[in-house]
Order: structure tokens, then sequence, then C-alpha cells
């Protein structure tokens, strides 16, 4: 028996689908039967998750390559998918960067600014410009992707923390706001995963020991779908 699709005809979009964590998600959430819009900076990243997706589903996500910090991007985003959809089901706020593991005074001002803006900034500017059409939805579901780093202050590791800080507190600050609408809000932890950035911040550390995205996107898939009551947790695959 075929089985069920959990988020069929679901309009999703997920942020940093170009490789890792996001384009996991994407994947799996187009074998539930989700239609996509994937965004990130790299063309050819998209393109190759575009073409897996194609085969899984047999229809063509659509793409949006945009660099985050170009907030006006992001509200064009939003336009485009009012006119083409109406509404936003899935809001996967996913895209990230490491920045410099240093101490806070050797870190460049340039770099504090970058990943604060990717990290926390971008993703405050997705809640404003697609609140609209999660509300449009029948269940609009936000999820967003912290760390561990953004509970436990870890020496080196400050422009990291404070952006994941202050995207916890943007989301469930989202959450709470949106506590008696259709929408519900929750962070993801997603822990040790094989990945790029994963790569970056312990490159002597063997990747065959840790879990790939891929084995990560049940709790995506849980907080996505239209029966999902949890609202302002913050959870852990
Ligand atoms: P990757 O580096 O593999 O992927 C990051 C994604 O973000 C890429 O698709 C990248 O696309 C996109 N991105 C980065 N900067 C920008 C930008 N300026 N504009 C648009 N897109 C951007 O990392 P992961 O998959 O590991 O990370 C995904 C999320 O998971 C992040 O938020 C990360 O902090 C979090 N996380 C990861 C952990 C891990 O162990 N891997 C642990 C805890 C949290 P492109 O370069 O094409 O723009």
């Amino acid at each position: 028996m075929a089985q069920e699709k959990r988020l069929e005809d679901r309009v999703a979009l997920v942020t940093g689908a170009s490789r890792g964590i996001g384009a996991a998600v994407a994947r799996r959430f187009a074998r539930e039967g989700a239609h996509l819009v994937l965004t990130a900076r790299t063309t050819g990243g998209l393109e190759e998750v575009d073409d897996e997706i194609r085969e899984i589903s047999g229809e063509a996500a659509t793409l949006v390559p945009l660099d985050l910090t170009d907030f006006d991007a992001i509200d064009r985003l939003g336009a485009s998918i009012f006119e083409r959809f109406k509404r936003l089901d899935v809001l996967v706020g996913n895209a990230g960067q490491l920045g410099t593991l240093s101490p806070l005074g050797h870190i460049e001002p340039k770099t504090w600014d970058r990943v604060l803006a990717v990290n926390a900034t971008a993703n405050w500017r997705l809640i404003r410009s697609m609140d609209p059409l999660l509300k449009a939805s029948d269940a609009g579901r936000a999820v967003f992707v912290t760390s561990t780093a953004g509970q436990e202050p870890r020496a080196y590791w400050g422009i990291y923390a404070v952006s994941k800080a202050a995207l916890e507190m943007t989301a469930l600050t989202y959450a709470a706001e949106v506590e008696n609408t259709n929408v519900r809000v929750n962070l993801i932890n997603p822990g040790p995963t094989r990945t790029a950035m994963r790569a970056e911040a312990f490159p002597g550390e063997d990747p065959e020991t840790l879990k790939t995205p891929d084995d990560i996107t049940d709790l995506f898939v849980e907080l996505a779908e239209a029966k999902c009551t949890r609202n302002g947790e913050l959870l852990q695959p």
C-alpha cells in the first residue's frame, strides 16, 4: 500500500536548501508531497537538489537564488509567493553561517554583521514578509534551525552563539504572538550533523561518526504538518 504523504500539496519555503540539512529537508518534503520553494546563493547547488526532487516527485521545485542579507530580496520573495500560491503553509528558516571561531575581540566587524544578518535578522525579515502568507494558510507552520551554541556560552563561538540566541528569542516571540492563530512556530536544534558547516567547525572529526542530514528529517515533517499542535518549543531530533 502506498504510504500516506504527510505534506500533500503544502507549499513549503526552505532557506539554505543548496546543501546540507536544508537540501535533505527539501528532498524529504518532496517525498511527503509538498510543493517546494528553495533558496540559497549557489544556483548550481539548488539545481542539483531540484534534479533530485524531480526524481522523487516528478515535480520541479521553484528555485530562488538569493543572498539572505539582501533583505529587499526577501520582501520580493514574499510578493512572488503571494502571486503564485496566495499562501505559505511551511517556512523552514534553516540557512546559517558559522562565521569565525575566535575570541570576541578578534572578530572582524564585517564578519559579526554578516553572521548576525544571515542567522538572525534574515529570519526576522522572513517572518515580517511571510507572516501574512502563513496566516493565509489553514495551518501555517514555521520552523527555525538553531544550535546548542545559542543556549550555552562557549569560548570562541561568540558571533555564532549570539546570532542563534537572537534567532531563538525572535522565533519564541513570534510563537507567543501567533498563539491564537492557525500558525505554529518551533525551533529545531539538529545536533552534530555531517555537513560542510560541521566540517568547518570541527576539521579533525571523522564525518562518518556523525548522523547525516537525511537521518534527521522526521522532526521537520512533524513540525510542518497541519496536525502539529506544538508551539514555542525547541526540539532535538
Ligand atoms: P551548510 O553550510 O551545509 O549549509 C548552509 C546553507 O545555508 C547552505 O545552503 C547555504 O547556501 C545557506 N546560506 C548560507 N549563507 C547564506 C546567505 N547569505 N544567503 C542565503 N543562503 C545562505 O550547513 P548545515 O546544513 O550544517 O546548516 C544548516 C543549519 O543547521 C544552520 O542554521 C546551522 O547553524 C544549523 N546547525 C547545524 C549543525 C550541524 O552539525 N551541521 C548543528 C547545529 C545547528 P549558499 O552557500 O548556497 O548560499
